[in-house]
């Protein structure tokens, strides 16, 4: 499959974004091809049980939804490739052209739903613990948290919203802040501020996440950050909350992104400021990304990708 033969649709992510898009493109008879990514399922592979999906009363694993999510795609005739892209060269309209090494994929339209990742703060524990006690979702994994001894990390609006959404679970919850000023807006900060069982701590960074004997997180250790003083905070939960960074590195300086990297699109629509590509779910979205607001962006993204063909001549 590569060569001159030029595809209707490359997808190039295989999150919920771009699994919904080849879902809906493979259903309309487009034939996608998906660049999955090594890696392929996105952030729901690092993730434990999804409860806030519609459709999955008793909830689903993360990698198991992705799973379906992936065979769903399959059975209209999607194709998948299970390789990270490595070079796009994007027109504005026209055949856009994708590489796996020196291989050439042609295309009429391309979907973009690398996604994001979240910010990781780079501490000893950190990926070691990850569905262990340490989170990067507080409101995908807070309710896990019933009654325990909790601490979000962050100082702007996720870590706020964390902390309120963790803190309805939890018996105490720290936030813990590098700064003593919060980079989140006021009302959000207001609200963790008359939370009664949210207690502000800061300046302190984290410095190692702490296992207990049954291999879960047991405790952080902060540093504070004028005196360089440490402590250890037992903690059952520890969600970090510092921001994510959209994975739009290998069409930067193609397709317009914004300050922060996310790929602008067009108000109300998944187009770019290129004709014929398209861009869907977290690698688009500062606030929501969730599995089902990524999910809708896909299909939108392959309902605009499919118009654009229809109405287009190559
Ligand atoms: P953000 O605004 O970039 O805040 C990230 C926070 O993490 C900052 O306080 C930063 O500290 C801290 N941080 C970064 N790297 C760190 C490190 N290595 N160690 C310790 N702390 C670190 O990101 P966000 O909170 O995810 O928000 C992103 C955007 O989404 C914002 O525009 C926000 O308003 C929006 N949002 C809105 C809502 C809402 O309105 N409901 C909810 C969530 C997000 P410094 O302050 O010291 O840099």
């Amino acid at each position: 499959m590569s060569g001159k033969e030029v595809e209707n649709m490359i997808i190039i992510g295989g999150g919920p974004a771009g699994y919904t898009a080849a879902l809906y493109a493979s259903r309309a008879e487009l034939n996608p091809l998906v660049f999955e990514g090594f890696q392929w399922g996105g952030q729901l592979q690092n993730t434990t049980e999804v409860e806030n999906y519609p459709g999955f009363p008793e909830g689903i694993m993360g990698p198991e939804m992705m799973t379906r999510f992936r065979e769903q795609a399959e059975r209209f005739g999607t194709r998948f490739v299970t390789d990270d892209v490595d070079r796009v060269e994007l027109g504005d309209g026209g055949i856009q052209k994708v590489y796996l090494g020196d291989e050439e994929y042609l295309t009429k339209s391309v979907i973009l739903s690398m996604g994001a990742e979240p910010r990781r703060l780079g501490i000893p524990g950190e990926m070691e613990l990850m569905g262990r006690g340490v989170s990067t979702c507080g409101v995908c994994d807070g309710a896990f948290f019933k009654s325990r001894k909790t601490m979000v990390i962050g100082g702007g609006d996720s870590a706020m919203e964390d902390a309120v959404f963790v803190s309805k679970f939890a018996s105490e919850l720290n936030l813990v802040h590098r700064r003593n000023e919060f980079r989140a807006s006021a009302i959000m900060q207001d609200r963790a501020e008359a939370t009664p069982n949210i207690n502000l701590m800061t300046p302190y960074s984290p410095e190692e996440f702490i296992a207990g004997e049954d291999g879960s997180l047991a405790s952080v250790r902060l540093r504070h950050s004028d005196t360089g003083e440490t402590s250890e905070v037992a903690v059952d939960g520890a969600f970090v909350a510092i921001g994510h960074i959209p994975r739009s590195e290998v069409v930067t300086g193609q397709v317009g992104t914004d300050d922060e990297g996310y790929v602008v699109t067009e108000a109300g629509s998944t187009k770019t400021n290129l004709q014929g590509v398209f861009a869907v779910g977290d690698l688009v979205d500062h606030t929501y990304r969730q599995a089902i607001t990524a999910s809708g962006s896909g299909c939108q993204g392959a309902l605009d990708a499919e118009w654009y063909l229809r109405d287009t001549e190559f």
